[in-house]
């Protein structure tokens, strides 16, 4: 979880779920494998900005740096010079297990029977008790790895268990006996001095692709990532599937039936609207879900704007549905990340105009749609309506392209504990006026659902149904706890 919330709400004033993190794999002969790590994890930045990291081999030495901040923070070309070799992972973080620190910074490192191994992860497991009790039957008290250094993420767990085995020949064999045990969301990208693996859990919540250099192979979180070092898209790496990539090609095994229940929201916030997932682009997908929305909730009004940058699909989606004009009456400050610097106190009231700030001209005297992606705790659309009436907005009519989120994630995003989702505790007109808009509308579930394309049983819809791909503890859920299930 975060450290300071308070300096998390002011600076990241859009309180959304956040993602924890984005991977990035490459094996390349010749190549300049630290250069093409650092790109993509440039492209995968949305997925976390806590900490950076890429980890190097050259066939005999595996080199790691990392560091807390934005991949432009942490890494410069003195840093990247070192970091030689033809295999490299590459992490961005943002903490949901583990607190934010440099402990936790990713990718992990870990001795094993066979040399070192790094990993980087994106989701979160829940049964990470039981993991560690695992690796307590093997090392007794003597953590090694990052475990021994402090770090107190599932994902150095993970590693460690990797690591400890004393019956496999192989990482790839330790994989395979390891990754059936891990419960939960994880895309992997990993390596050893000579192998780079890629896997992703039997519900494949997190998306996880394959592509093609003309020199190596490439694993990204998203497609996005590929096209950016000019890799061209393979496939996705599927639910259940280890990849294996070496000098001998690339292979691949099943260690787990697929069962897929990909994460719905992907479409709704977390994934660049550039990339694809399961064949569904993200930006027609939501441009889609605008036009929904415009039909589910109709308003009388002279112009549609989004909350940029993730409501805009959806508010271009909602305008040509409905015929209201377009229109910008936002500026975001596409600078403004994670910082560790804190605000003043005055800053601090202003709140949301370090990201936003409204275009007055436009904004005046008007009837306004405001789309946005989705409301979690309800202080960003707060924030906003009390900005657009300063601005003089006439009437101001929130639309939001998903349902409520009223259940926890424990797959890989940071929302809330249940009892700070507003739509938890409140009916949809309470939240209207807790937010202070003239109407509010929620998109339904069968809506978003049919704008993804997909099958709903191949979906994951648990933050707005309730229905958890996996047995959850709703006792502790509904008490508002929201600690990992342990070993559903
Ligand atoms: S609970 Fe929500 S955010 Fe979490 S994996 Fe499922 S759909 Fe995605």
């Amino acid at each position: 979880m975060h450290g300071d919330g308070r300096l998390t709400q002011v600076l990241d004033p859009d309180d959304k779920g956040q993602d924890e993190c984005g991977v990035f794999g490459v094996w390349a002969p010749g190549e300049d494998v630290a250069h093409l790590t650092y790109f993509g994890l440039y492209a995968l930045q949305h997925r976390g900005q806590e900490s950076a990291g890429i980890a190097t081999s050259n066939g005999e030495q595996i080199l790691v740096y990392k560091d807390m901040g934005l991949v432009s923070q942490v890494f410069n070309e003195d840093h990247l010079r070192p970091l030689t070799g033809h295999i490299a992972v590459g992490h961005v973080r943002y903490a949901t297990t583990g607190k934010s620190a440099w402990t936790n910074a990713q990718p992990t490192l870990g001795p094993t029977p066979f040399g070192t191994i790094a990993l980087g992860h994106n989701g979160n497991l829940v049964n990470t008790q039981a993991l560690m009790g695992l690796v307590r039957e093997k090392s007794g008290e003597d953590l090694t790895g990052e475990l021994g250094r402090g770090s107190s993420t599932d994902t150095a767990v993970m590693t460690a268990l990797l690591g400890c085995s004393d019956e496999d020949q192989s990482l790839e064999e330790a994989a395979m006996r390891v990754l059936p045990q891990l419960k939960g969301a994880f895309s992997l990208a990993f390596m050893d001095e000579h192998t780079l693996y890629a896997a992703r859990d039997p519900y494949g919540f997190r998306p996880l692709v394959l592509g093609r250099l003309s020199s190596g192979w490439v694993v990204a979180s998203e497609t996005a990532a590929l096209d950016i070092v000019g890799a061209s898209f393979i496939r996705e790496i599927e639910p259940g599937e280890l990849l294996i990539i070496d000098e001998s090609g690339m292979r691949s095994r099943r260690f787990a039936d697929a069962t897929p229940r990909g994460c719905i929201f992907e479409y709704v916030y977390l994934a660049r609207p550039d990339t694809t997932i399961a064949g569904r682009n993200v930006n027609a997908a939501r441009n889609e879900m605008g036009r929904v929305l415009a039909r589910e909730h109709p308003v009388e009004a002279d112009i549609v704007i989004a909350t940029p940058d993730s409501g805009t699909p959806a508010a271009i989606g909602y305008a040509q549905e409905s015929g209201i004009p377009y229109a910008q009456g936002l500026v975001k400050n596409a600078y403004v990340g994670r910082t560790f610097i804190q605000p003043t106190q005055t800053m601090r009231q202003l709140g949301i105009r370090l990201k936003l700030n409204p275009l007055r001209e436009v904004i005046a005297g008007k009837r306004i749609v405001v789309v946005d992606d989705s409301i979690v705790r309800g202080n960003t659309q707060r924030a906003l309506v009390r900005m657009l009436r300063e601005a003089g907005a006439a009437e101001i009519h929130i639309r939001i392209s998903s349902p409520p989120v009223v259940w926890p994630c424990y797959f890989g995003i940071d929302f809330a504990t249940r009892a700070e989702l507003i739509a938890s505790g409140l009916s949809i007109d309470q939240i209207r006026q807790s937010i202070g808009a003239d109407s509010l509308g929620f998109m339904s579930e069968e809506g978003m659902i049919a704008s993804t394309t997909r099958p709903e049983s191949t979906l994951c819809t648990a933050c707005f149904s309730g229905k958890y791909p996996m047995p959850v503890d709703h006792t502790r859920v509904a008490a508002g706890l929201d600690p990992a299930p342990e070993d559903s």
